[in-house]
Parts: C-alpha cells; structure tokens; sequence
C-alpha cells in the first residue's frame, strides 16, 4: 500500500544529509518495490525566513497526513537573537507536541569498524548496543508555571516545573516495555525517586505496568548512578526509559560512545507507530554547505522509519547492512575518519550507501 512521507530538511547541514536519505528511499523505490510518495516542506529557520514561522501551517498539515516524517535539522546562527516563539527550534517542539510523538527512541549502537573512534576504551564500548527510550512531550520541558519572575526584594527567580500524570508515565512505559521485549528483555528505568516525587510516582507507574511484562527484567536506577555507569560499563544496559530531561542528556551521553554523533538516528513515535524520523544531532552550522557532514545517522533514521511505521523490516535490515558495507569498504566521513581510511564527503558517502544497497 502507497505509504505518503512528509520530507523536512530544515536548516544547515540538514539540506545535505536529508538529500542523500531521499536518495536511499528513491532506491528502495526503484529497485526494490517501496511504494511510497514523498513530500517536501519547510521548517525551523528556512520556514521562518520565507513565512514568518518556523513551523508553518502547510507543514503541520503535510506532517498531520503523512504516515512518516523524514527531519534533517532545524537552527542556526542566523536565527540566535530571534524571540523565542519564533525561533528555529520551537518548529520542531511544535511538530512533537501537535502530533504528539511522546515517545523518542535512541539506539546507541558501536559499529565494531569504528572501536577506535570512541572516547572509551575499545574493550568497554566494542559490541555496545543500547537503546534509550525517552519521554518527549511532558516533563519539565513543558511543565507550566515556567518563567522568569521578579521577586520583592528586586532579586529576580527563574523557576520550571516537573510535572508528570500517571497516563503519560503509563504510555511511554508499555513503549519501553514492547522494546524490550523485541530485544534483550532488560529495561532499566532511570529516575531521581529518592529527591523528586514525580520521579517517585514514575517509578511506582513503572512497576505496575511491569505486571504485564513478565517476561522482561525491570531494574531502577538514580540519574547520577546512571551517568556514571554509561560511562564505566556501558554494556550491562539493553534498553534504558526515562524522563524527557534526563533521556536529553543520557541521550547524548550515550551517543558519545559510539564516536560520532553523525552516526546516530532516532525515532519519535505516537501511539499509533507514526513517527518523526531524524539523526540526533543538529544542523551543524559550522559545516554547513560545505559537503563535510555525515549523512549515515539520517540515512539510518530511514532504516527505522522503515522498521517502526512502514512495516518493512526487510528494508530496514538492508540499509543497515548497506551502512556496514560502505565502513567495511574504509569509506569515512570527516567525524569518523583515522588515518589509513578513505576520506570522502556528504554526496560520495550517499552514493556508497545506494552503490552498496544496489549491490545486495
Ligand atoms: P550540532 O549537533 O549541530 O553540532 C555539534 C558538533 O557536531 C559540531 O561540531 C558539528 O559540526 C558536529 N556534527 C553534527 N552533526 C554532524 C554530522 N552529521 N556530521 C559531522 N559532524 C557533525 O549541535 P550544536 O552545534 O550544539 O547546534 C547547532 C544548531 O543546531 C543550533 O542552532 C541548535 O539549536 C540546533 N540543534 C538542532 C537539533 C535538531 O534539529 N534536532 C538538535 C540539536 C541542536
């Protein structure tokens, strides 16, 4: 069945990158029998420069109808001094909230060909499969009262709120929990319960859902503790769940051991497996235009739009096997590269990817 896909390449480095995953989907289209129609829209500074708002009205309907979202990157230095309602970043809030893509999956896998490129030994991190589940609709990101207040004395106060319902908990736990039981069968749930009574309400909502998951090993683990172990054994984790502020900064944490951010894709889910397909890093303002970005993580999003909201596995199988092929083959992109590799740009290492995928 004709599946429709809303394209999102945004700003700086995004253009490029989105470029050589559409490349890989007209591929999957031709030589491999993918039906899908794919769209293109505006968001984040491009929108704003040509509408007046990073996220407009046309892209939320294209995105709404869509079965999938492609996203490059949104930002810049250009849009730094706008207000903050208009600025890059608040188009993709926006998309995640009005189509509300609560749940962000994260793997951080080590390709065993980039060992060397990680700040962590090789013994720790080869082998390195991970995949955070986090929360990205609720939490203090969104919580209200939020602001910047004035106080008698003239001292001013900025204050955020914590703030979870038990449904919220509730959905992105059956997410972590449906995860798991496609992996490994371990979730580890990261929470601060001994300071905060949001966390301690998400622990004990973790709990109950677990009755329904008897199959898979839930553990509990304080922030701090989970930080520190990421970075000591990375490899005693199969999948981690937690709160959006916290899975924003593991995320990234995590992420770091595999190398290279350029590497990385992610996933952004409703309750109905449509999802919001993006690499985890930004628009990499200070390579833009200059054909020096990593397009894998991006390529790699398509891989798990194809698992998660297509329904074709198979697919996904073969651009993960394509992206191991070209590392094989030595092929680098600058943020990957040692000497002895191949160095080669954006467009070269997309083609790779598609020579390699024709090739299977
Ligand atoms: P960034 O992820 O854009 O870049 C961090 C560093 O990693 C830079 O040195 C960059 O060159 C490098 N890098 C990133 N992606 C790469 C790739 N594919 N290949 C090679 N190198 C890569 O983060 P930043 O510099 O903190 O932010 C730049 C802009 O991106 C800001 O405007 C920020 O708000 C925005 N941003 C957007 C998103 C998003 O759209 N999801 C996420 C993070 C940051």
């Amino acid at each position: 069945m004709m599946k429709n896909i809303a394209v999102l390449p945004g700003d700086g480095i995004g253009v490029e990158i989105v470029a050589q995953a559409v490349k890989v989907l007209n591929c999957l289209q031709t030589d491999f029998g993918l039906e899908i129609e794919m769209e293109e829209g505006l968001v984040g500074g491009s929108a704003y420069d040509e509408t007046g708002s990073p996220l407009p009205e046309a892209t939320l309907t294209l995105a709404k109808k869509a079965d999938a979202i492609l996203l490059g990157a949104v930002g810049g230095y250009k849009w730094e001094s706008l207000d903050i309602a208009v600025r890059p970043e608040k188009g993709l809030l926006g998309l995640r909230s009005e189509l509300e893509l609560f749940a962000n999956l994260r793997p951080a896998i080590l390709y065993p060909q980039l060992a060397h490129a990680s700040s962590l030994k090789p013994e720790i991190v080869s082998g390195l499969d991970i995949m955070i589940v986090r929360e990205l609709t609720g939490g203090i990101y969104f919580g209200q009262p939020r602001g910047i207040r004035t106080l008698e004395n003239n001292e001013k106060q900025g204050f955020n709120t914590l703030i979870y319902k038990e449904s919220e908990i509730e959905r992105i736990a059956h997410v972590a929990f449906e995860t798991a039981m496609k992996r490994d069968k371990r979730l580890c749930s990261v929470d601060k319960a001994n300071v905060l009574e949001c966390t301690e309400l998400w622990r004990e909502v973790m709990i109950r859902v677990s009755k329904d998951y008897s199959e898979v090993e839930l553990s509990h683990m304080y922030v701090d503790n989970a930080a520190m172990q990421l970075v000591r054994a990375p490899k005693q984790f199969d999948v981690m769940v937690t709160t959006n502020m916290f899975g924003d900064i593991l995320s990234d944490c995590a992420a770091m051991l595999t190398g290279s951010i350029g590497m990385l894709p992610s996933a952004s889910m409703d309750k109905n497996q449509k999802g919001m397909y993006e690499p985890i890093h930004g628009s990499a303002p200070d390579i833009a235009g200059q054909d020096k970005a990593n397009p894998i993580a991006t390529i790699l999003s398509v891989a798990m739009m194809l698992r998660y909201s297509l329904g074709s596995e198979a697919l996904a199988i073969k651009i993960e096997k394509a992206v191991e092929d070209v590392l094989n083959q030595g092929l680098r992109t600058a943020d990957i590269y040692t000497e002895g590799d191949k160095l080669i740009g954006t467009e070269a290492m997309g083609d790779a990817v598609v020579a390699a995928l024709k090739a299977l």
